[in-house]
């Protein structure tokens, strides 16, 4: 079986409900849906999830949240008059309404109203079993979910009740009140139920065929991705690759679940399939990520390299000050440390400080304005020429890397430039490569494609 996930873009009106419905019956393996509320219609529109955080703003500082309501059950109902269901919202949204008069609300109660909805109308218009995600996740004392108890219930549910429709986004708190993940939290809900029901795959429907090799914003309609493990996946997201949320990854990653992401829009388009396999790609390269923002600090001492202990204790003042280090790119006696430039900020002075004074380094050199950028590559150990590649693009474009490091596994190569350089690199670097067989230029080396 498999858990299919559809997000609020895939649920926007009932056009979209169409399309999700033949979906869901072209494939009966498709037994456990799980969505997010209403998304936007068009790019001006909003989400019905933002209007209901809204309303409870306004409910608070007692703004009149009328209009926006109304505007949210105009929404509901005409998904429901246009496909011609048969479910009484009306019923459903004044008892809402009620509470918000009473002012007796809570936002996890209001906000899931979203997806409650949602499922409710996309249950019937496909003839599934609707569930309440309060009868069926539950949290624990301490906000981690009771994985025990939320299986037993899908499990009993699903083999009693046959195919779902479950509200994605929320559960229930241990007195049995509406809790509500993190945005976006839809993501997890099907990766929750997907593990605990050991599903065969679990799909998450959007609006995108899949995860890009770049940034859309810098590069023309992208290449997608077809095929990532959880790792490659891990590497694009820390570098700012918009994925999935990564506690919607981690639990079908730990039950070694495949992820498929498709487009509603296109559902023929293959989409990206990530697993734990690691596949050798076209030209060795996955995909590229990046962030600005970072500053790096260059810590010289005279023989640093023969004290023992100097990274360790070099790190414990960044630790002391509650700054991660992003990277750690180092010398024979000097030692790079990248961190975020915004994190560090307030406390550059101090901390330069005490590496002086308790550390005795002698000179601290610190760049700013700097740009990461993330090469992702799979397993490409015995893959000749990527850097190489990377090298002379960089070259070509007459920009110069002030950080060049290759993470530990080989699965990233990680180079910083100025700020202001990032776009003109993130194209170069793809267009020099995407469309490049760089395998050609390795020993034996063939890619599987
Ligand atoms: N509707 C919620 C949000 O907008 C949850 C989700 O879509 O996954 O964040």
């Amino acid at each position: 079986m498999k858990v299919a996930k559809f997000g609020g873009s895939s649920m926007a009106h009932e056009e979209q409900f169409k399309k999700v419905k033949s979906i869901i019956l072209a494939a009966p393996e498709r037994s456990v849906i799980v969505v997010s509320a209403l998304g936007k219609r068009t790019k001006e529109d909003d989400k019905v999830t933002d209007l209901l955080y809204l309303i409870h703003a306004y409910l608070h500082h007692g703004v009149d949240w009328t209009p926006l309501w109304e505007r949210i059950c105009e929404r509901f109902i005409q998904v429901r008059d246009v496909l011609s269901l048969t479910f009484p919202i009306e019923d459903e949204l004044l008892e809402i309404q009620k509470k918000l008069q009473r002012e007796k609300v809570s936002q996890d109660f209001l906000v899931s109203r979203g997806e409650y909805l949602t499922a409710k109308l996309l249950a019937e218009y496909v003839g599934y079993t609707f569930i309440d995600a309060k009868e069926l996740i539950f949290f624990d004392y301490t906000g981690e979910i009771d994985e025990e108890r939320t299986k037993q219930a899908i499990i009993t549910i699903y083999q009693e009740k046959g195919p779902l429709v479950v509200p994605g986004f929320y559960g229930a708190n241990p007195v049995g009140k509406e809790k509500l993940m993190g945005r976006g939290g839809s993501d997890i809900t099907g990766a929750i139920l997907a593990k605990l029901l050991n599903a065969d795959c679990y799909e998450n429907w959007t609006d995108v065929s899949g995860i890009m090799m770049a940034d859309p914003r810098i590069i023309d309609t992208p290449k997608i991705i077809k095929e990532i493990s959880f790792r490659e996946l891990r590497e694009m997201a820390y570098m700012g690759a918009n994925v999935l949320h990564e506690s919607a990854i981690f639990p079908v990653q730990e039950a070694g679940i495949p992820i498929q992401i498709k487009n509603t829009n296109d559902p023929e388009a293959q989409g990206t399939r990530i697993s734990s396999k690691e596949v050798e790609k076209e030209n060795g390269l996955t995909g590229i990520a990046g962030k600005k923002d970072f500053l790096s600090l260059t810590l010289f001492k005279r023989h640093m390299s023969d004290e023992i202990g100097f990274i360790w204790k070099a790190m414990s003042v960044f630790a002391n000050h509650g700054i991660s280090i992003e990277h750690i790119p180092s010398g024979i006696d000097n030692i790079g440390v990248v961190v975020s430039a915004e994190a560090i900020a307030d406390q550059l002075f101090l901390i330069t400080k005490e590496l002086k004074e308790n550390l005795g380094v002698e000179e601290v050199e610190i760049i700013e304005n700097l740009a990461l950028i993330s090469v992702v590559g799979g397993p490409h150990k015995e893959l000749i020429g990527l850097s190489g590649k990377v090298l002379s693009i960089l070259n070509q474009l007459e920009i110069r890397t002030s950080i060049l490091s290759q993470g530990a596994q080989e699965l990233n190569l990680i180079i910083g430039v100025k700020n202001e350089e990032y776009e003109t690199v993130v194209k170069g670097l793809y267009e020099g490569m995407v469309n490049v067989d760089v395998s050609k230029t390795s020993h034996g080396v063939t890619s599987n494609s």
